[in-house]
């Protein structure tokens, strides 16, 4: 009650106040004390995209997630069979430096340029195997490339989970080669796509499930070196409509949550792609490809994202260059590990959420060859100029930092 009473004699107050004071401007009233602001999130480590980082609208929508590590051409000249086959380690000798980035992922896919066939001739005859040694009759290089099926068991541990097959190269060993080299990758559980066995119907796509997250894979070649393909054993990249059709169906498959395309496409040495290249991107986007990686010009070529099938978006890149090989020019000693990251959201297809890339280079030392992260050796500085002036250095992945596809979504 006394405070009642105190209200109403200040009410009393006021109003004589207002009845015997003229009115006078009031003073303004007191600023409040600003509230502190929360402490900002602290910005992703990753530096921001540049113009050559590609963007993707989904990147950031959640769901299962997964990171593949891509590498393009294995184009194993003599001298890195010599130097294989004179190693316990055999082609791990060659990439060793680099075998973990693809390792941690969680797909590893690499282009298998040339066969695995033992004990074959470039005529495609049975003959007298000599083992892990490069005699130039069984196991040989350029213009014919055959490798030793030890070389599968080395991409095993390295963690490739998925090679093509279809290439130039693909029929080194005639018919018969095809037939050995898809027995031998099947031997160690390499899922191959773009060849197939002599007589038979298999499907031209191969299927990796890895976290849950179905990816159908398939290459396809634009030419076989003039080498007559006699029992339509490589899937073909200049008939686009039966590409197209597969593609499709692919796409449309319930069981099947990404498709990714892997032509063998381009010319010999071009930085950069050729028409036929970019008009068969856009049909196999607009056909439901997921992604595409290109091989077959031994130099990288740019990468972009596409329009896609039903408002979609398709990352493509035209070429990921050499993984190993010795081409001792400059553009074609330097090549990349390409990080591609997944999403699928529940009940939705997977997308490609973003990319990164470590700078690779293929160091010769006498008649050694290595390949090596160029952040992780330092150097050299010009091979990762070259690389970087074409995908930009924001989207670099350190080597030896955790892989990030999508730094902005963290
Ligand atoms: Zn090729």
């Amino acid at each position: 009650m006394q405070w009642h009473g105190g209200l109403a004699r200040a009410r009393e107050h006021t109003r004589r106040a207002t009845i015997d004071v003229p009115p006078v401007t009031p003073d303004p009233l007191p600023v409040p004390e600003p509230v502190p602001e929360p402490e900002p999130a602290p910005p992703p480590v990753a530096p921001p995209p540049d113009a050559k980082t590609p963007r993707f609208k989904a990147a950031c929508v959640p769901g299962d997630t997964l990171t593949i590590a891509a590498v393009g051409d294995l184009l194993l000249h003599h001298e890195l069979q010599i130097q294989a086959y004179a190693e316990p380690e055999n082609f791990v000798s060659i990439w060793g430096g680099v075998r973990d980035l693809i390792a941690h992922a969680d797909v590893g896919y690499a282009n298998l340029e040339g066969t695995t066939a033992a004990g074959y001739n470039r005529k495609g005859a049975r003959v007298r195997d000599p083992g892990r040694k490069f005699d130039g009759v069984i196991y040989s290089s350029y213009p014919r490339f055959n490798y030793h099926p030890s070389l599968l068991d080395d991409l095993v541990t390295t963690g490739v989970d998925v090679v093509s097959t279809a290439n130039n190269h693909a029929l080194d060993r005639e018919a018969p080669g095809v037939d050995a080299t898809i027995a031998a990758l099947d031997a160690v559980k390499i899922a191959h796509t773009g060849t197939r066995p002599r007589g038979q119907q298999t499907p031209w796509h191969a299927l990796t499930t890895t976290r849950g997250v179905t990816i159908a894979w398939l290459a396809c070649a634009h030419h076989t070196n003039g080498i007559t393909d006699a029992e339509s054993q490589v899937l073909s990249c200049g008939e686009p409509d039966e590409l197209v059709k597969l593609v499709q169906q692919l796409a449309a498959d319930p069981a099947i949550d990404a498709v990714i395309v892997t032509p063998h496409w381009g010319k010999e040495y071009q930085p950069a792609p050729d028409r036929t290249q970019r008009a068969l991107a856009r049909r196999l986007a607009e056909a439901g490809a997921t992604a595409i990686l290109g091989s077959h010009p031994h130099v990288l070529q740019p990468w972009e994202v596409l329009p896609g099938a039903g408002g979609r978006e398709t990352f493509v890149i035209y070429s990921l260059g050499n993984f190993a090989s010795h081409q001792p020019e400059l553009p074609r000693r330097s090549t990349m590990l390409l990080y591609l990251g997944l999403t699928r959201p529940p009940g939705g297809k997977a997308f490609v959420h973003g990319v990164r890339y470590v700078p690779l280079h293929v160091r010769q030392d006498g008649q050694q060859f290595f390949v090596e992260a160029i952040d992780r050796v330092g150097g050299p500085e010009d091979s990762r100029a070259l690389t970087t002036a074409m995908f930009g250095e924001a989207a670099v992945q350190a080597p030896d930092a955790p892989v990030a596809t999508r730094p902005a979504c963290l």
